[in-house]
C-alpha cells in the first residue's frame, strides 16, 4: 500500500522555525517510509487566513528544500465537500443548529455554577440548543445565525465499537469526548475539525503527523471519521519546539520566521541541520534559546 502523509499549515502568519521543524519531521518520515508527502493549505478560516501568506508559505517551504507530491490542496476550494459532509451528519440527525453566543453560553455556565474554561469559554457547551424542537429550529434558522454542533452523546452511542486511535507503534489510545463539538461555525460555515477530516480522507492519508498540541483534536477527528465512514489514519504527534520559557513559538514572533532568517543570509542547509539537531535532544525537548536563533544561525 502506498503510504501517504501531509504537512498542513494555516496561512495566518509567516512560517516560523517551529513550522519548519514540523514540515521536516513529516518529510523525513516520508523519506524513511517511501511515503508520499502532500501539502495542504488550511485556509478554511477566511477571517484569519490570507492568500499572500499562503503564497509566502509555499515559497518559504521551497526555499527550505521541502518537496511534495501532486498539487497543493487548498481548503477554500473544497467547500462543496465540506457541505456534503455536514449534510450527511444532518441526515443522520447527529448535529443540531446552535444559536448561542459566547455570552449566552457563559451566562448559562454561571447559572449552573460551572466555571468557564479559562482559554475558551465556548469549549464547554451546556447543551442549551440540544433539545430544541424541529419547528423552533426551522423558524430560528430563517433569521438567526447558527453553528452546527455535534450531538456527541448520540454520536458516541451510535458506534458499534469502542472509539480509539492508533499510533505508529500500534497502541490503541482510547478517546473521551465530553462536549458537543462545533462542526459548522457561524461565521465560516465549517469548522477546522470537519475540514481536516474531510481533507485527510479525500487525500487518502494513511498517516497524520502533527504537533502534540493537536493530540486532543485527534479523538474528535476519529469520531468524525467513524460517523462519515472514512478510513482512520495512523496518528503520530511530535513534540513542539519551545523557547527557553517553555512557550511554543507564535507566528507573531518575527525573529523566528523563515523569511527573516532567509533575509539575513541563513542557508536552508544550516537551518535544516539545526532543526535536525533539535530532534536529537532528549524528549521532551530541552528548551531552546530561540530568541537567539538569529545569532546561532548567522554566518557559515
Ligand atoms: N493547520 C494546522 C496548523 O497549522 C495543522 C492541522 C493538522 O495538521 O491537522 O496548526
Amino acid at each position: 500500500m502506498q503510504l501517504r502523509t501531509r504537512f498542513a499549515p494555516s496561512p495566518t502568519g509567516l512560517l516560523h522555525v517551529g513550522n519548519a521543524f514540523s514540515a521536516l519531521y513529516c518529510a523525513d518520515w516520508a523519506d524513511k517510509h517511501a511515503a508520499e508527502l502532500l501539502l495542504r493549505i488550511e485556509d478554511i478560516d477566511h477571517t484569519r487566513c490570507r492568500p499572500d501568506l499562503a503564497e509566502a508559505m509555499l515559497e518559504d517551504l521551497s526555499w527550505l528544500g521541502l518537496r511534495w507530491s501532486g498539487p497543493v490542496r487548498r481548503q477554500g476550494q473544497q467547500l462543496h465537500e465540506y457541505r456534503q459532509a455536514i449534510e450527511k451528519l444532518r441526515a443522520a440527525d447527529l448535529i443540531y443548529p446552535c444559536f448561542c453566543t459566547r455570552r449566552t453560553i457563559q451566562q448559562e455556565l454561571q447559572r449552573m455554577g460551572s466555571a468557564p474554561h479559562a482559554d475558551d469559554p465556548g469549549h464547554i457547551y451546556p447543551g442549551i440548543c440540544r433539545q430544541q424542537g424541529r419547528d423552533e429550529q426551522q423558524q430560528r434558522m430563517q433569521h438567526q445565525p447558527f453553528a452546527w454542533r455535534l450531538h456527541t452523546e448520540k454520536a458516541l452511542s451510535s458506534l458499534t465499537e469502542p472509539l480509539c486511535w492508533h499510533d505508529d507503534s500500534g497502541s490503541a489510545c482510547p478517546v473521551r469526548i465530553d462536549h458537543d463539538i462545533v462542526i459548522g461555525r457561524k461565521d465560516i460555515d465549517f469548522s477546522y475539525h470537519l475540514a481536516v477530516v474531510v481533507d485527510d480522507a479525500a487525500q487518502g492519508m494513511t498517516h497524520v503527523i502533527r504537533g502534540e498540541d493537536l493530540r486532543e483534536s485527534t479523538g474528535i477527528h476519529c469520531l468524525l471519521q467513524r460517523l462519515l465512514d472514512y478510513p482512520q489514519p495512523v496518528y503520530i504527534h511530535h513534540p513542539l519546539l519551545r523557547d527557553k520559557n517553555g512557550e511554543r513559538l507564535a507566528k507573531r514572533n518575527q525573529a523566528t520566521t523563515l523569511r527573516s532568517l532567509r533575509e539575513m543570509g541563513v542557508s536552508p542547509k544550516k537551518l535544516r541541520a539545526y532543526l535536525q539537531g533539535c530532534r536529537d535532544l532528549t524528549w521532551p525537548f530541552e528548551q531552546q534559546d530561540l530568541n537567539n536563533i538569529r545569532l546561532l544561525l548567522a554566518g557559515d
